[in-house]
């Protein structure tokens, strides 16, 4: 789906209006030029104080700027910028009443100067007055209408451009007229780069937030705000990218407030609570007033009570000081919110959204926030009704008009109940596999809700979405996210469907998604993330061995490297992985904690560590009652780890050339090193590859052999199992091929090509069992190929399965197959006794597609004469049908599902 920005902004008449009149050529007007020009002249004679003190400012020597400050305003130093200084440090400093009456005493003096309106709106708005506020906006307004747009210096422009966002007019057209306007004037304009940025960030357009901070940042590279904007830009996509940003940003100024709260979000998000709280502080040492680290600190006193008992006294208070000087600021609960729901707390989320709407109705960062909600916790009709209000309201918004268009694509899915899943896919593939997805479903269920107690009696809602993009905007708001196949909000799933991209096991992602639903409702939504991502990638391999993570050579490398994170930071590791092979990483490690967990202590001991956290017990608390004290863990997990590391293929010699040290491509060179390495891993998948590539199939399967002897359970990339098959295959030796696919199959749980090949092999030697077998591996991963469903058919009809080959065909028919008159008739064959009506229509569909089809002409008079064909007088050959929909009628339908079209 496109993910650009509408090019075709829509605005409102009132705003056309006010946008005209801001834009319209007036007489210019004298008394801004004078002061344009009088500023102008006294800029120069103080620049060197006002740029001392400014830096003191920017460096957050809060203290000693605001000393220098008061000293050249109470010495009459002339110009606005002295004032405007002073203003932003107070509001920096939460001193937002003070601000306030020294904004009004400098207005009398620059009456027009539209900053300090602009911050006077501010304080104002923290101060709770918001008739005030209100007021210095409606005055910003007037000036605009009133001056020129050109007579504007460059920073007035921006604020005035942010004025005039406020006040509700087009995002796009200010951008334009305002900020770039202003850039254009003035190259140096800081103020124009972070307004635009900013705006960019608001809308949910990262990339282009990110694209103008950088260049902010060459002529601004030690401007803290700029690092910091950036830092923001980065949240959504790239945590370290983040944390370098913000790090700059700390060095150049440790007293920023913005920057801390980022800082503790994302350490909040790392769930370092005491991290967290520890950068609160900091926030208030410098400005104790500020709603936001108020605001934190009680989505901190949420996260530590179970959702959703969450109103403790602390939530009371920490949002009563949050709302103290503002009572109705709705970034308070929004922001609570917010984060609450990225907690997977979404019904509390909801909540603090609405709270946030009833301060302010029209704030849309909240009502974007709670269309999310709504649509995780499967409220949809008002969910998607907000996020048409949000589109329409603000067409630049990306989240709200990406999610318009994810619900043109959903409009067009199939929604299929069973067993208490709703069940929504793209249609094609809904007839095809919705019943297995169901089944698989249902299964998850009875086992995984018995096995932890739970009690389950909602209905869960599971979104297959075939695109990556719709299945990235439906379950994070935005774009990306492409390392996730499937992502569980509690009650709601949503995933890649079979028809994804990149193979993938469908079953093992949605036994893992269930497995989430099950320990998030147990534990009502209050566990680690790395504990919830362990003990459903552990379910895998329970159900299925091939499922889930095995040890391999880079995990072993990696525990063997030191690089095994401690527990107690376990879910940070999902968080900041510096490439996706760690974040892989991530995965297995908290499967094999909890592994070593059930292992140690058991099952029992897990299900109490489960509802000792759905009382409110912190994980570490949890582990140390229920188990035994954290740090003795630690360091047993670690001794389990590094055995299991060590235990991997132990004949392996898993050194690897340095680079440099040989060169691969050099045949002889690479035989050479081999000899003296004779069990390396490495060098001899890489000299077996080059003696396929010379077409030396004998040669090759020695090194093979002997490299699937020393490591049999390796099923990765160039597995030794995959790379003799292609020499036996090459030396026509079928039945050696058939044997080394088979052991692949066993180990491998997304393997086409060996489960393809071994079905091609077992159709050639009628063996229908494997056919059935293989073919079963092959659905798990993608069911959408019809040569798999037409060797599903003949190997079930073969072996007497009637209803499994009906199946096979009729999903066959789905996907166009090459010779459908021969499917048919084989439905009509398999239907003959127990549907006749359903095997005429086949019968007749097979002769539609060939009328000369014999067999089928004669299957067609034995149906005629056993099921009463209507006495029509026409004899049945010369019947035409008029349409293959007249012919098959109904539609064809599992029989365990219902349809609901929504
Ligand atoms: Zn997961």
């Amino acid at each position: 789906m496109p993910l650009q920005r509408p090019d075709q902004p829509r605005l409102t008449q009132q705003e056309q209006l006010m946008s005209r009149r801001m834009l319209r050529h007036s007489r210019p007007i004298l008394i801004a030029a004078c002061i344009a020009f009088t500023v102008g002249s006294i800029r120069s004679a103080f620049a060197q104080s006002l740029d001392a003190s400014r830096k003191q400012f920017r460096t957050g020597q809060y203290t000693q700027c605001l000393e220098s400050t008061r000293k050249a305003i109470e010495s009459r130093a002339y110009g606005e910028e002295w004032q405007i200084l002073m203003a932003e440090l107070l509001i920096a400093l939460g001193r937002y009443d003070q601000a306030a009456k020294e904004i009004d005493l400098a207005l009398l003096n620059y009456p027009v100067s539209i900053r300090l309106l602009k911050l006077g709106h501010t304080a104002n708005q923290y101060c709770g007055r918001a008739d005030r506020a209100s007021e210095m906006l409606a005055r910003i307004y007037r000036l605009g209408s009133a001056i020129e747009i050109e007579f504007w210096a460059p920073p007035d422009l921006v604020a005035l451009g942010e004025a005039v966002l406020l006040l509700g007019c087009e995002p796009r057209l200010v951008l334009e007229q305002f900020f770039n306007r202003a850039l254009k004037n003035d190259p140096n304009c800081r103020e124009s780069y972070l307004a635009a940025a900013a705006l960019a960030t608001d809308k949910q357009d990262y990339d282009l937030a990110a694209n103008q901070y950088r260049k902010a940042l060459q002529r601004f590279g030690d401007d803290p705000d700029m690092h910091y904007g950036l830092a923001k830009a980065f949240y959504n996509s790239d945590r370290g990218a983040m944390i370098k940003s913000l790090d700059a940003a700390l060095y150049l100024n440790p007293n920023h407030v913005p920057a801390l709260l980022l800082l503790a979000e994302h350490q909040i998000d790392c769930e370092d609570y005491a991290a967290a709280s520890k950068s609160l502080d900091r926030a208030s040492a410098v400005n104790p007033r500020h709603p936001e680290t108020w605001a934190y600190r009680c989505v901190l006193a949420h996260l530590a009570t179970p959702d959703p008992v969450g109103g403790s006294k602390a939530v009371e208070q920490t949002r009563a000081n949050a709302l103290k000087d503002w009572s109705t600021n709705p970034q308070v609960d929004y922001l609570i919110g917010r984060k609450l729901s990225q907690d997977y707390r979404a019904a509390s989320g909801a909540a603090y959204q609405r709270q946030a709407l009833k301060f302010d109705p029209d704030y849309l960062p909240a009502k974007i926030q709670l269309a999310q909600d709504l649509l995780r916790l499967g409220h949809e009709d008002e969910g998607w009704k907000l996020a048409d209000e949000v589109h329409n309201r603000d067409a630049y918004n990306v989240q709200a008009y990406n999610l318009v268009n994810l619900r043109d694509h959903l409009s067009k899915f199939k929604t299929l109940q069973g067993g208490k899943f709703l069940l929504r896919m793209d249609e094609r593939e809904a007839a095809l596999c919705g019943d297995m997805v169901v089944d698989l479903l249902q299964q998850a269920r009875s086992q995984l809700c018995e096995k932890y107690g739970l009690e389950l009696g909602h209905s869960v809602i599971v979104e297959l979405f075939p695109e990556q993009q719709d299945f990235a905007v439906r379950t994070f708001g935005l774009p990306g996210g492409d390392g996730f196949l499937g992502v569980c909000f509690g009650n709601v799933i949503t995933a890649n469907s079979p028809k994804a991209e990149r193979p993938f096991n469908w079953q093992a992602t949605l036994w893992h998604e269930f497995c989430h639903v099950v320990t998030l409702n147990l534990t009502r939504n209050k566990m680690p993330r790395w504990l919830s991502e362990g003990i459903s990638v552990y379910e895998e391999s329970q159900r299925n061995p091939t499922w889930g993570q095995q040890m391999n050579p880079q995990y072993r490398k990696m525990i063997l490297g030191a690089e095994l994170t401690p527990i107690s930071n376990l879910s940070a590791a999902f968080l900041n992985p510096p490439s996706p092979m760690h974040l892989q990483f991530a995965y297995y490690e908290s499967a094999l904690v909890v592994e070593f967990l059930v292992e140690r202590f058991g099952y029992k001991t897990l299900q109490a560590i489960l509802a000792d956290l759905a009382k409110g017990e912190q994980i570490n608390a949890a582990i140390s009652r229920c188990a035994a004290p954290l740090a003795e863990i630690e360091k047993k997990f670690k001794v389990f780890a590094r055995k299991r590391a060590e235990d991997l293929a132990p004949d392996v010699d898993w050194e690897q050339a340095e680079k440099g040290q040989l060169d691969t491509t050099d045949r002889q060179a690479l035989a050479e090193w081999l000899a003296k390495h004779p069990n390396n891993f490495w060098a001899l998948t890489l000299y077996a590859k080059n003696l396929l590539a010379d077409r030396k199939w004998t040669d090759a399967k020695e090194p093979l052999k002997k490299l699937i002897a020393l490591y049999p359970e390796y099923s990765g990339d160039d597995n030794g199992y995959l790379l003799l098959a292609e020499a036996h295959r090459n030396l026509g030796e079928t039945e050696q091929e058939r044997q080394v696919l088979s052991k692949l199959a066993i180990i491998s749980a997304n393997t086409t090509y060996a489960y393809g090949r071994l079905m091609e092999i077992a159709m050639q030697e009628k063996n229908w069992q494997d056919v059935i077998e293989n073919g079963q591996r092959y659905m798990a991963v993608y069911p959408l190929l019809p040569s798999l469903h037409w060797q599903l058919g003949r190997a079930n009809e073969e072996v007497g399965r009637d209803e499994q080959a009906i199946e096979s065909y009729r999903r066959l028919l789905l996907l166009d197959p090459a010779d459908p008159a021969d499917v048919n008739y084989r439905l009509g064959r398999l239907l003959e006794h127990t549907d006749p009506a359903v095997a005429k229509r086949h019968v007749l569909l097979a002769l539609a597609e060939a009328p000369r089809f014999r067999q089928a002409h004669r299957l067609l008079l034995k149906l005629i004469s056993g099921a009463g064909f209507p006495q029509s007088g026409v004899p049945p050959e010369s019947r035409k049908p008029t349409s293959t929909r007249d012919i098959i009628g109904g539609q064809i339908e599992p029989p365990t599902i219902q349809e609901d079209v929504p």
